[in-house]
């Protein structure tokens, strides 16, 4: 069931704005699957009455009507300062399909909006609709993206560019924004019913446990925490992680100025807007755990239904200390599968930080890195490993070799079996930026080929695709630099 809140400020009934003159710019029949729309052989919807309603220009197909579009209302901590309230500025849930809520971004002002227009532009749209769908096929958690529409409407942002409507999908939008907009308004009625129907539909073992609002924010800082393990493991930045942009599904949403690596830098940050690198790769970790404190202050009223004042703040502190070990223990498990490590040796986190160390020394680039090491032959010399080269310091590169190559063999591990089970996590292709770049650039001539390419690669990471090999190389040096900012 969608976002069941009504009345009060906690929602708002419109509709969405039409664009003029509505055309498609990209559709994942992946996703049309999870929501049962039957498509052509094109791959676009048979029922042609969904390119009206995904552009927001109409609520009814031949299956569906939705009746009752809502923006919702949502607080939350920007940058790391309390930014009081927000809302769905832009995004517009119609309502469900097949337990999905289904939410068009970019569909018009609504109360939410302050100063913004309500509407996304063709770039940010293609770049969310993309790194949704390849999240999901990396097997991270994320809501999916359906389409996007594409419309002639002039958008001004730095420069002129045009408006697009991106569709997406997820068994809720509520994030963790939802949870302060209520503790901060002191609306514990809301509060309440927000963290009720969170658990009825989404956490229903929650319900039969002593505690179920602390069990609860106990299982939502899991599901964040296991997220970023996944985050960290693919090299993948989200760019902005306010706690308006924080899912208490623990679901990756909200994709803005996100960036994969390419060049390792532990510190790299994906968003040019973020001058301080609040965001930067190796502080997500401690951000995502920063915004579950913000949840937990979140989380009191509702403690304090069952628990005296102090002892509220005692539980939900020692909850939140679950984070770091929760999200130590997916890393290392994660980190080790890349490496292909079976077993669980005390030295092994040394040798995976001893590689990070290395990769970032010599800014190599991590996907095709982690992809190549499943390829070592472990009866070789280590001077036939080709990926040493990518080192400045080869001495202590071949050092690291040998000690990896004697780890694996500690456990007798099989190369071929190896190479397997590594090519499963490592994934051959990821959204770099420069590649999405490509993309937007063809669909904004209106040519949509690349994108319906590029989505086709990536709904396979894990697969040698042989005829795209060049998909899975990093920039060339002069494009590795494109920035990403805020603005969408
Ligand atoms: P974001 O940084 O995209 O997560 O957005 C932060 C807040 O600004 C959210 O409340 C958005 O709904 C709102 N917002 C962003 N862009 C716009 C826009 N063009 N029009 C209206 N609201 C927007
Ligand atoms: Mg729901
Ligand atoms: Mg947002």
């Amino acid at each position: 069931m969608a976002f069941t809140l009504r009345g009060d400020d906690a929602v708002q009934e419109l509709q969405p704005s039409p664009i003029p003159e509505p055309y498609w710019v990209g559709f994942s029949s992946s996703a049309a699957k999870l929501v049962n729309i039957p498509l052509n052989d094109n791959g676009y919807p048979q029922d042609e009455s969904w390119l009206a309603v995904l552009a927001g220009n109409s609520l009814v197909t031949q299956s569906s009507q939705f009746s009752q579009p809502i923006a919702t209302v949502y607080s939350g901590h920007q940058f790391g300062v309390w930014a009081g309230q927000l809302g769905d500025g832009r995004a517009i849930l119609l309502g469900e399909v097949a337990d999905q809520e289904l939410q068009l971004k970019g569909a018009g002002k609504t109360r939410y909006s302050r100063m913004g227009d309500g509407r996304a532009v063709l770039r940010s749209s293609i770049r969310e609709f993309l790194c949704s769908e390849a999240m999901y096929a990396l097997g991270i958690p994320t809501s999916r993206a359906l389409s996007v529409v594409g419309s002639d409407l002039p958008v001004l942002r730095e420069t002129k560019e045009t408006a697009a409507v991106c569709a997406r999908l997820a068994p809720s939008f509520m994030r963790v924004g939802h949870f302060e907009h209520f503790a901060a308004t002191q609306n514990i009625v809301r509060l309440k019913e927000l963290a009720d129907q969170l658990i009825d539909q989404h956490y229903p073992d929650c319900r039969s446990t002593q505690d179920p609002y602390l069990e609860l924010f106990l299982k939502i800082c899991e599901r964040n925490a296991r997220l970023v393990a996944q985050w960290q493991g693919v090299g993948f930045c989200h760019g902005v992680l306010n706690s308006d942009n924080i899912s208490v599904l623990g679901l990756t949403i909200d994709y803005g100025p996100f960036g994969f690596l390419d060049y390792f830098q532990i510190d790299h940050i994906c968003n040019h807007s973020d001058q301080g690198g609040r965001y930067a790769y190796h502080r997500q970790p401690q951000i995502m755990h920063w915004n579950m404190a913000c949840l937990a202050s979140a989380f009191i009223p509702l403690i304090e239904l069952n628990h005296p004042q102090e002892e509220s703040q005692e539980l939900l502190t020692k909850a939140l200390s679950q984070f770091p070990v929760v999200y130590g223990q997916a890393w290392q498990k994660l980190f080790r599968q890349k490496l292909g490590l079976v077993t669980e040796q005390a030295d092994d986190i040394q040798l995976i930080e001893r590689l990070l160390q290395a990769m970032h020394d010599s800014k190599v680039d991590f996907t095709t890195l982690f992809r190549g090491l499943a390829e070592i032959n472990t009866e070789a010399p280590i001077t036939e490993i080709s990926m040493r080269n990518d080192f400045i310091d080869r001495d202590s590169m071949d050092q690291w070799f040998g000690d990896y190559i004697a780890r694996l063999k500690s456990e007798s591990s099989l190369d071929s079996k190896r190479k397997l089970n590594m090519n499963r996590v490592n994934p051959k292709y990821v959204l770099r930026n420069h590649l999405a770049q490509v993309a937007i650039e063809k669909a904004q001539e209106k040519d949509f080929s690349e994108l319906a390419k590029l989505l086709q690669i990536l709904e396979s990471p894990f697969d040698e695709q042989a005829q795209y090999e060049e998909y899975a190389s990093p920039p060339p040096p002069n494009l590795s630099a494109i920035e990403v900012s805020c603005s969408s």
